[in-house]
């Protein structure tokens, strides 16, 4: 039998190498636990990447899966399912918007919701020469139009040209907002708190007058929620917590399938009305019955265990911990974020600390070199906080020696 370091050489000689990968292959996951190859435990605070909000192995949810497998796995868009009935339902239901197109990656919904966005613009003037204001420090994914909006040059460069019609505003600064607003400006894209880009949540004066702007000038509001949403900050999404802000187009994705591909954007019936038509837009997958009864099945746990409240309990917890250890060491600076999506600044990069905590048995990531990401299954409870909180001290104590 191999070794765990010869099936990720075996892993390196056919994969094609877009990853830096940590040098572990998880086997096994319970509830916030995962399990390598050799059997070593990892207190997970990644959650593959804010996805698993549900914990590994909850068991209404894989049980639905199973038999969804044995049931119907897929049709095509041709035809209606029961599952992406139901989870159309939900989800305009938690979101409050009127209308949803099922993808299968976060990368798509954006996709989709630029497609909606330049649609309706075109429908009112029909021109073809309309721009989308997007973020700096922004990320909404790998394809060629998510990448167009994603406000790292270092992403887009070797990839250009992007699409086009693409301007790029400083997050939580109104006026480089309004310095880019032109009579051909038909959206403002962002995350409603930034991930990869260092966890920067939007300042509710700066959201709320964005919303102000796109109203006066009829400008599409696209909120990003694939990371921050589903719970995460402790509201189903996380522009709910703004008073008076409502977008007109909404991506959802990661935690929408807890481990099943899936993705979504949802729009208001305005937008609805005057955009997308059959033969606009499609998918194969997106929707199939499979991926539609997990975003059911998240839906549905997420409200019988009242994660919302949970998230609120146990972010605020988290956050008092974090700036204690913030306080304590002085490679960190900061903490910033809201709910169980919080990231620390520290003054070197954190790579070091991150493969000293997978050493330790906890699963930690960044965003960008110098934060520290945490990101953790929604069900986590107080004392999986503290003993992150444990490792993590050990983790820096031990870096800061060598
Ligand atoms: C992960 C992410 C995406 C891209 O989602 P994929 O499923 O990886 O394509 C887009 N936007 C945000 C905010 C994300 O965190």
């Amino acid at each position: 039998m191999n070794t765990m370091e010869q099936y990720m050489e075996e892993a390196e000689q056919n994969l094609l190498h877009t990853y830096n990968r940590f040098p572990i292959i998880f086997e096994k996951g319970d509830q916030v636990y995962l399990y390598d190859y050799n059997g070593k435990k990892y207190l997970d605070f990644c959650a593959g990447i804010a996805v698993f909000a549900l914990g590994y192995g909850n068991k209404e949810y894989n049980d639905s899966l199973k038999s969804q497998v044995d049931k119907l796995l897929h049709t095509s868009n041709y035809f209606y399912n029961m599952p992406a009935i139901e989870a159309s339902k939900k989800l305009t239901e938690i979101s409050g918007m009127d209308r949803v197109f099922f993808t299968n990656s976060g990368a798509e919904a954006i996709e989709g919701a630029i497609k909606a966005a330049r649609k309706y613009a075109y429908l009112k003037d029909g021109s073809t020469d309309h721009e989308i204001i997007a973020m700096e420090h922004s990320f909404h994914g790998r394809t060629m139009g998510a990448l167009s909006v994603t406000g790292n040059p270092k992403y887009r460069e070797p990839f250009e040209p992007m699409i086009g019609n693409i301007r790029f505003a400083q997050m939580n600064d109104l006026e480089s907002v309004k310095a880019l607003i032109n009579e051909k400006t038909c959206a403002i894209l962002l995350e409603t708190v930034q991930g990869e880009g260092g966890i920067y949540p939007a300042d509710a004066a700066f959201l709320q007058e964005i919303r102000k702007l796109c109203d006066e000038k009829d400008i599409l509001l696209l909120l990003d929620e694939i990371q921050c949403g589903m719970g995460r900050t402790g509201h189903m999404f996380a522009w709910q917590a703004y008073d008076g802000v409502k977008p007109d187009i909404m991506t959802s994705a990661k935690a929408l399938g807890c481990g099943v591909p899936v993705g979504a954007f949802l729009m208001t019936e305005k937008v609805a009305g005057q955009s997308l038509v059959a033969g606009d837009h499609g998918t194969t997958y997106g929707g199939n019955p499979l991926a539609t009864m997990a975003i059911c099945k998240v839906i549905e746990i997420m409200e019988k265990e009242q994660i919302l409240s949970h998230v609120q309990e146990i972010g605020a917890y988290l956050e008092e911990k974090l700036d204690k250890l913030v306080e304590e060491f002085d490679c960190m600076e900061t903490r910033r974020g809201v709910g169980l999506m919080q990231g620390v600044v520290c003054k070197k990069p954190v790579g070091p600390i991150l493969n000293k905590a997978l050493e330790h048995g906890l699963v930690l990531i960044n965003a960008g070199t110098n934060i520290i990401r945490f990101v953790p299954p929604l069900v986590i409870e107080k004392e999986h906080v503290d003993d992150m909180i444990a490792i993590l001290r050990e983790c820096i104590l031990e870096t800061e020696k060598s």
